[in-house]
């Protein structure tokens, strides 16, 4: 429920932004938590802060003209949705997929201003993307597209103004076309432009590993309240990308045994646990579909594959689930089925992979359940780290930089708890994140007066 004094704000969010469901769905949760901050700190209410903080600063929308193998001219279309500045340059990643429309982004960057805020970096939250579809596109495709994106973005970017990385289909390949890009028109090696680079010409250490490594450590931190870990737990994981791919190896190196991972396509089971080398074999050398996993390891009782419509991931029975592919991928229907075979703990890889009523679901029954804006904010946090080296010329180790990450996550998690339960809710880590989150976001913005 959203507080009367707050319902007004989101009336004006509705009227402003229509047709844009999954913002309005990202604003509510956010709205719906704040009711305890502005009865306790009624200051949040003037010079119409919140409603500031539900307007993105600046939105971006532009055309991007390529041509294709054939020679044929491609016409998608561009966003940068540059959301609050009030903590340090916007920051937030690019993502390509044919389902990115304005509301996505606008979504996407409204989360990311939370989540940055909780990392305890100076990092403000925007977000970018096109509805191109990089999947079945040869190199030399993808590296045209990603030229013609960045023609246009490149003066709206820079290190100092907004650094963006990368998101669903944007991985190294993609940050390598568009740093090139980048260099070439504006004449400056900008290593802190873009995060997400490959290891030598500035990336981190860690980087690639650190969302789904991040969500794994925030897991943890949650199932160690109770007392427990990963040790000999089942563990679900869906998508299988970058995010999915580090939350499998991290899990298993926590004594967990993951036993099904998804694409678009529909989810593989192996019930003896994912073999990581083959799964990386498939997604990211073969850049192939799950489906191929169990061609090359051998259908059997225990490893199989289900197609999309004939059965959901969430089906399967696990301790853990770790939703780690894309928005609204968990149902209600799907925490249902979770909760039936008694889920313990959900860590969200994804952003807003769950749907409101999952996500009421899981706390009514006592699953511990750990909103995506904090329990994946490790990527930005490293991506903040890789900003810090390129500023000082440095390169830190593997093991320096994920123990910055590690340290991060558990103060993360901490901080969400803390906030919950000063708040009159412990255990609500949906309300301890949006309140601490907007609480270092509100102060910043009334520092910095009515901008
Ligand atoms: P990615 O490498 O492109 O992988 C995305 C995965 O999700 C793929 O396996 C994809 O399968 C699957 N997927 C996409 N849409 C789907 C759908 N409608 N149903 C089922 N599966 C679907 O992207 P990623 O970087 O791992 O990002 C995954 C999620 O994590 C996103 O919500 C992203 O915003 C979030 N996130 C990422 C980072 C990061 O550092 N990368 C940081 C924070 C949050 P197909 O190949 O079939 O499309």
């Amino acid at each position: 429920m959203i507080d009367d004094k707050l319902q007004t704000i989101f009336d004006q969010v509705l009227h402003r932004n229509q047709g844009e469901p999954e913002f309005h769905q990202a604003v509510r949760e956010v709205l719906e938590s704040l009711g305890r901050v502005v009865a306790k700190r009624p200051e949040y209410l003037d010079q119409a802060l919140i409603e500031r903080i539900c307007e993105p600063e600046r939105q971006i929308i532009f055309r991007v003209p390529w041509v294709d193998d054939k020679g044929q001219v491609q016409i998608n279309r561009g966003f940068r949705v540059q959301f609050n500045s009030a903590l340090g340059p916007y920051k937030g990643g690019i993502r390509f997929h044919p389902s990115v429309n304005i509301g996505i982004i606008k979504f996407l960057g409204f989360e990311q201003t939370f989540k940055n805020a909780l990392t305890g970096m100076p990092i403000g939250g925007g977000k970018g993307g096109s509805d191109f579809d990089p999947r079945g596109r040869s190199d030399g495709e993808v590296m045209r597209f990603c030229q013609s994106f960045m023609t246009e973005l490149h003066r709206h970017i820079g290190e100092y103004t907004d650094v963006p990385a990368g998101d669903i289909g944007v991985g190294g390949r993609e940050i390598g076309f568009m740093f090139g890009q980048y260099k070439r028109l504006t004449n400056r090696y900008e290593a802190g432009v873009l995060t997400g680079k490959a290891l030598f010409y500035g990336g981190s250490r860690a980087r690639t590993e650190a969302t789904g490594y991040g969500n794994t450590y925030f897991v943890q931190s949650m199932l160690e309240t109770r007392n427990d870990s990963f040790e000999g737990k089942k563990v679900v994981v869906s998508g299988s990308g970058n995010v999915a791919i580090y939350s499998v190896e991290k899990v298993q190196s926590f004594g967990g045994t993951v036993i099904a991972v998804s694409d678009s396509s529909g989810y593989i089971v192996d019930k003896g646990g994912i073999d990581l080398g083959l799964l990386k074999q498939v997604k990211e050398v073969r850049r192939g579909r799950i489906s191929e996993y169990v061609d090359l390891k051998g259908a059997s009782h225990g490893t199989y594959f289900i197609k999309a419509r004939d059965g959901s991931i969430w089906d399967v029975p696990c301790d853990v689930a770790m939703p780690s592919a894309t928005q609204n991928e968990l149902t209600g229907q799907d925490a249902k089925a979770l909760i039936a075979n008694k889920v313990m703990a959900v860590g969200e890889g994804a952003n807003m992979p769950s749907t409101p009523e999952a996500v009421r679901l899981f706390q009514e029954a006592g699953v511990m359940f750990a909103p995506g804006k904090a329990a994946n904010a490790g990527g930005v946090a490293t991506s903040a780290l890789e900003m810090q080296q390129n500023a000082s010329r440095d390169s830190w180790t593997f093991e320096q930089t994920e123990a910055r990450l590690a340290q991060i996550m558990r103060t993360i998690h901490d901080n969400c708890a803390r906030t919950a339960e000063e708040y009159g809710a412990p255990g609500n880590y949906v309300l301890g994140a949006n309140i601490a989150g907007f609480v270092t976001v509100a102060e910043s913005m009334r520092a910095l007066g009515v901008i």
